[in-house]
């Protein structure tokens, strides 16, 4: 008896795997073509100058939405997408959209907002990425200056490739791209990075902002992650900022910008626009 339910669990077992299988393909089949039917669109959430106050550029974030499997949240797809390497015309869709997208912001009068685009390893290791990138900012006739690319720690774990990897982001650097560190804490920290990367921005990850208002650890961790970040010469943007206590603690010590539901969550390019136009006063 116990050997027939073994071997039934194994059966079942089985079939869940070829499930998992069957639906990983599927979504795979769907990413391949999610592009040609338009199916992706991005939203943007502003990041706010802590001091003034002020929006002083977005995060543009990928949204999917397939027919048949509704909305697909990043963290479910983005993955996959790298693996099957869609994620290099995606990206380039995503660049393209997003500098699009605060070109015409620029061009209504909105003057001075910058995007910040987060950027796979993928993409980075592939070969012309950074033309790629010259070529984008030269067709929408975006000034570089305005454009940020959000990088994970979690890229440069490979060190073999590391130095390459470091090479492209000082081209990068050199054209005149600001280059972030997201998920600053999480996943393969090193706090070797931030001496070796030639990044601008550290973002602060969500992790280290819920427990602001819980402990004194936690806020003891926050403001030495701020003190590092200013003393190497970066801006810190704060993610996940939910609670005005948060915000508070953050502006007090003296983090650059926040970032979180907070202010808003990622909007679509209509509502921008509407928010923009509420609060933007120095519209030329
Ligand atoms: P991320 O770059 O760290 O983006 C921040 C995530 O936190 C976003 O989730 C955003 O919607 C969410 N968020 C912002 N404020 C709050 C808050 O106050 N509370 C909470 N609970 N969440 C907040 P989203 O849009 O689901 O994106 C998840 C991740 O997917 C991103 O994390 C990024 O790593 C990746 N991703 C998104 N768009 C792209 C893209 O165009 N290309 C690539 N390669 N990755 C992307
Ligand atoms: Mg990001
Ligand atoms: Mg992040
Ligand atoms: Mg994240």
């Amino acid at each position: 008896r116990a050997q027939k339910q073994g071997k039934s669990s194994f059966v079942l077992y089985d079939a869940s795997m070829q499930l998992e299988l069957q639906s990983r393909m599927k979504m795979e089949a769907r990413l391949l073509s999610a592009l040609d039917h338009d199916e992706f669109k991005l939203v943007y959430q502003p990041q706010v100058d802590s001091s003034t106050g002020r929006i002083s550029g977005f995060e543009a974030l990928l949204r999917w939405e397939n027919p048949e499997l509704g909305q697909v949240a990043p963290d479910k797809f983005i993955q996959i997408a790298e693996d099957i390497r869609q994620i290099i015309p995606i990206g380039e869709w995503v660049l393209l959209t997003a500098c699009r997208f605060l070109k015409k912001l620029h061009n209504s009068g909105y003057e001075g907002y910058k995007i910040s685009v987060n950027i796979s390893v993928i993409q980075l290791k592939q070969e012309g990425f950074v033309h790629t990138m010259a070529d984008i900012l030269q067709k929408v006739d975006l000034p570089a200056e305005f454009l940020e690319i959000e990088i994970t720690e979690s890229l440069f774990m490979e060190s073999s490739e590391r130095n390459e990897l470091i090479a492209k982001l000082d081209q990068l650097r050199q054209l005149g791209i600001g280059i972030a560190l997201d998920d600053f804490g999480t996943g393969y920290s090193s706090l070797d990075y931030l001496r070796e990367l030639p990044i601008t921005t550290l973002k602060m990850d969500k992790k280290f902002v819920d427990p602001i208002e819980q402990d004194e650890d936690s806020r003891s961790l926050a403001s030495a992650i701020l003190l590092i970040g200013h003393s190497l010469g970066l801006k810190i943007v704060a993610e996940g900022v939910e609670t005005a206590s948060q915000f508070h603690f953050l502006k007090t010590h003296g983090c650059d910008k926040i970032q979180g539901y907070l202010f808003s969550k990622p909007l679509g390019e209509a509502e921008v626009a509407g928010l923009l136009s509420k609060w933007d006063d120095g519209r030329a």
